[in-house]
């Protein structure tokens, strides 16, 4: 029996730019084993020698003690010869072969970071760029594998002989850390006003001054520029969106630390993990107003006596606040500078995306902001901010980017043969599948201008590129004038896949949750193009990954005027109330068109059926007087769910009907109790309550009705309108007292930002059987 071992190790998955080649150097070290590691195209490939006892240890080692920002998905370990290897090495990278290796999302700064920032005595002391293994920008900078400086953005920058020393110093925390700089070394900040000259002074120093004469400070930060104010001067809040030509959408807001964002919002456990997380997204918080907490949660042990106002115009009718904490170095020198939070918007004008490269920023920001605090890293992958909203014990991601993209979601199954599956129009991403993980892009916008698509398709060929796939297989949406669909089928050499857009919504959230189905899918979002030529979007659908069938929606109501009645919900209300309920104030509001809207309605002229859940929401917005209007997508619904008086209990109730088709769920019978109510002169809070229980009691009704006919027990909650937090909460609720099992969505969106994975899994799912 032998005493001596030799075994060739290789570790696939997020393996890369997180410090894992110096974790198994010290661990060979730590063990008196010899071999060498290196990097590969596939990860981390190890040869290692040694007593018998010390290679045991190290395979355990390897994955119970491995680096907190590595994700391993897969250690293969292969005995061989002994090599005769003297001591542990670390080797150069292999850059042959095809890339399969993985890109870590952008990362936090760390503690050990802030304290070097904060230490009068390091090298480092203020320096905005610092980072080191555990910490700074990855996906952003990374144009292509292997993940070595040469294929960043930091490949500019040549090392001084200390970040040198460190970088190859294989007990340093930034060994082999690829954006490692300093001072000396390293990017510059400076403050340019509008045309690009440089301001004098401490750029930092002087970006909080004028922040605090409540100026515009563009801010370049890891995926892009941002646009700050300071978020208690409602001049410089209204200012802002009078620039971007943003008239309502909430702005998030960045405070210092986990201490001054209580000040603002309530803070459970939940959210405060995803504030202060490595990813650092923006959460939806309900906010605190004039140091009082929430109605319904605990006082906490202190309350402050003076909470910062946050100005009215930062999130208007908005009973939650967006809020993050710093997630660079650069953020947290402005935010102790100021002492106060700060509004951090995207860097843009209107829906256009968001400015990351320096010229283009200074062209099309340069009207709104007053000054740039920006450097000399390049961005490479545009990136916005992710946002979610927590909800006891778990979340909802509204939008998915920094921090989280390009970071594999693992599939049940191997896909076949590589996926590429395109999405929808708005709230825009792409999905690429090959073997067992779907790479999800960051969230591109919604795919209406030029700027955008260009963004869409160059993502897709950067990730191509990244992780080496060959798409075979090209998933779209159904509706021919989507510039996704029009995009997919540009493509040759390939095969096509059409995904009916609800079906992808359910396979979304199958493959979110790793289900293969069947389910009951319950799909409410704003419009999707059915396969009868109507628009659907309030849908009961029996459906596994490989096909669906229709079993029940929403009753189809006209929408008068077409696409001016997603714009303007008060015709929603018009089409369903029609000749009822005369007098009624959203009709003495809009009395011009009101009589026309009723018209087209009636005739069936300009006015495309749907059985959208959206639409139905519009409606009641629009009769309770909260929106007639929208300026942004979901906005009457979104204000829908704020007035809506969480207290309430009862629930208006919907007739379920068929004859021999599908189910038909009447809508219009819950728009109709809530006309009963508001003449009545019952209070709109209670109405919203009432209308949203009525929704989930109508949805329950339904499953109960199709787990009869289908003997399905599950049922799967997708869609946009399951962005609705009250909503999704009354619906779980009651389908989980009925006896229930509920899925929905938790790593990626419930809206047409997760449709991308639905799709992929279909076209894989097809293509397995
Ligand atoms: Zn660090
Ligand atoms: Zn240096």
């Amino acid at each position: 029996m032998t005493t001596f071992k030799r075994v060739d190790v290789h570790v696939e998955g997020i393996v890369q730019g997180v410090g894992f080649r110096p974790f198994v150097y010290s661990l060979a070290n730590r063990l008196g084993l010899a071999g060498r590691v290196h990097n590969d195209v596939n990860g981390v490939h190890i040869e290692v020698e040694g007593a018998l006892a010390g290679v045991e240890e190290f395979l355990t080692a390897l994955e119970r003690d491995a680096p907190a920002l590595s994700a391993i998905e897969r250690v293969t370990v292969v005995s061989g010869e002994p090599a005769g290897h003297r001591g542990f090495t670390i080797a150069t990278s292999d850059p042959a072969g095809t890339r399969r290796a993985l890109v870590p999302a952008d990362t936090a700064t760390c503690d050990d970071c802030l304290r070097e920032l904060a230490d009068p005595a390091d090298r480092r002391h203020r320096y905005p760029f610092i980072n080191c293994t555990n910490c700074g920008p990855r996906f952003t900078i990374v144009r292509g594998l292997p993940y070595d400086r040469p294929m960043t953005t930091m490949a500019a920058f040549g090392m001084c002989d200390d970040c040198a020393r460190e970088y190859h110093d294989p007990g340093d925390r930034r060994y082999h850390a690829q954006p490692t700089c300093c001072p000396a070394c390293g990017p510059r900040l400076r403050l340019r006003d509008p045309r690009g000259t440089e301001l004098c002074g401490d750029p930092i120093a002087c970006a909080a001054a004028l922040l605090r004469a409540g100026r515009v400070v563009a801010v370049k930060g890891l995926g892009g520029y941002h646009l700050a104010v300071t978020a208690s001067d409602e001049r410089a809040a209204a200012a802002l969106r009078g620039r971007k030509h943003r008239e309502e959408k909430p702005f998030a807001v960045m405070a210092a630390d986990l201490a001054q964002a209580r000040l603002l919002a309530e803070i459970d456990d939940t959210a405060a993990a995803l504030l202060t997380g490595r990813a650092r997204p923006i959460v939806l918080l309900p906010r605190r107003r004039d140091g009082a907490p929430a109605a319904g949660s605990a006082a906490p042990a202190a309350v402050p006596a003076a909470v910062p106002a946050v100005a009215p115009s930062v999130a208007p009718g908005n009973r939650s606040l967006g809020l993050m904490l710093p997630y660079t170095a650069l953020h947290h020198l402005l935010l102790a500078e100021l002492a106060e939070p700060i509004v951090l918007t995207s860097g843009n004008v209107s829906d256009e995306p968001i400015a990351y490269e320096d010229d283009d920023a200074l062209t099309r920001l340069g009207g709104i902001a007053d000054a740039f605090l920006t450097h000399d890293r390049a961005i490479h992958q545009r990136t916005d901010d992710s946002v979610i909203r927590p909800l006891p014990g778990a979340i909802t991601m509204l939008r998915r980017a920094r921090g989280y993209a390009p970071e594999p979601l693992a599939l049940r199954r191997p896909v076949p043969r590589p996926v590429l599956a395109c999405g929808a129009e708005l709230k825009s991403t792409f999905c690429l599948a090959q073997g067992r993980r779907a790479f999800v892009s960051q969230h591109i916008g919604d795919l209406e201008n030029h700027d955008t698509l260009r963004s869409f398709a160059e993502g897709i060929d950067h990730y191509c590129r990244l992780f080496g796939i060959r798409p075979e297989i090209v998933a779209h949406d159904l509706h021919p004038g989507y510039l996704s669909t029009r995009h997919a089928l540009e493509i040759t050499g390939v095969e096509h896949v059409g995904v009916q857009h609800h079906h992808a919504h359910i396979a979304a959230c199958l493959a979110d949750n790793g289900d293969p189905g069947p389910v009951i899918g319950v799909a409410f979002d704003g419009l999707g193009h059915g396969t009868d030529g109507t628009l659907w979007g309030g849908e009961f659908l029996r459906a596994d990954l490989t096909g669906y069938e229709r079993l029940g929606h929403l009753a189809q109501v006209p929408m008068p005027g077409g696409a001016a009645a997603v714009r303007q919900p008060w015709r929603m209300t018009a089409a369903y109330l029609r000749d009822d309920h005369p007098g009624l104030d959203v009709a003495r509001r809009n009395a011009e068109r009101w009589a026309d809207a009723l018209h087209l309605a009636a005739t069936g002229l300009d006015s495309p059926l749907t059985s959208s859940a959206g639409r139905l929401f519009d409606a009641v917005a629009a009769l309770l007087g909260i929106r007639d209007k929208i300026t942004y997508d979901g906005q009457a619904a979104i204000e829908l769910e704020q007035r809506a008086d969480p207290a309430e209990t009862g629930a208006y109730p919907a007739a379920v009907t068929t004859t021999s088709g599908p189910l038909v769920v009447e809508g219009g019978d819950l728009v109709r109790a809530a006309a009963d109510d508001l003449a009545a002169g019952t209070d709109p809070g209670v109405i919203a309550g009432r209308f949203h229980n009525g929704v989930a009691a109508a949805i329950t009704r339904t499953c109960v009705d199709l787990r009869k006919s289908t003997g399905l027990t599950a049922v799967a909650l997708s869609g946009g309108v399951f962005q609705n937090a009250l909503l999704l909460d009354r619906t779980v609720q009651r389908l989980r007292a009925a006896g229930f099992r509920v899925l929905k969505h938790v790593r990626v969106p419930p809206n047409d930002g997760g449709l991308s994975l639905g799709q992929a899994a279909v076209a894989a799912a097809r293509d397995a059987t």
